[in-house]
């Protein structure tokens, strides 16, 4: 149940190789120092982008793509555990080079120019809360409220 209090574990903090893809070099980096449960944050600046944006009524994303230089301004994320393996569920606010913004819920597709992240790990009382599981009402894979 919520809240759930956790306790601290490591802060992971580093920089993403130039051209690697956003979302998998998170998510590659949370399989690879085992992050369950966790927060994720990141600045910099991307060559291209591609964000998705959910339908409440269809129950499916669409993905728009901007195919041009833009700041990251800021990443926001968590992480908990989908089919078994570390997944990052992250939003990203944009600006172009008119100092206006764009974003969405962050997905493969996003090139990276620069980046700079701090991953902070929390252990959970009880594991099991934070699995995603299938949330009839909305259609996501969510934290289960019971
Ligand atoms: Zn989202």
């Amino acid at each position: 149940m919520f809240p759930q209090p956790v306790s601290r574990g490591r802060t992971l903090i580093g920089r993403l190789p130039k051209g690697s893809d956003l979302m998998a070099e998170i998510n590659r980096l949370c399989h690879e120092e085992n992050i369950r449960l966790g927060k994720v944050q990141a600045i910099g600046a991307v060559s291209k982008a591609m964000v998705g944006f959910f339908l409440q009524e269809s129950r499916e994303y669409f993905s728009l793509e901007f195919d041009y230089y833009l700041e990251i301004i800021s990443l926001q994320g968590n992480i908990s555990i989908k089919d078994g393996v570390p997944f990052t569920h992250a939003h990203i606010a944009l600006m172009n080079n008119e100092g206006k913004m764009i974003g969405g819920h962050l997905i493969e597709g996003t090139e990276v120019f620069s980046c700079e992240y701090i991953i902070n790990e929390y252990m959970p009382e009880e594991d099991k809360t934070f699995h995603r599981v299938l949330d009839e009402e909305t259609g996501l894979f969510m934290w289960p409220l019971k």
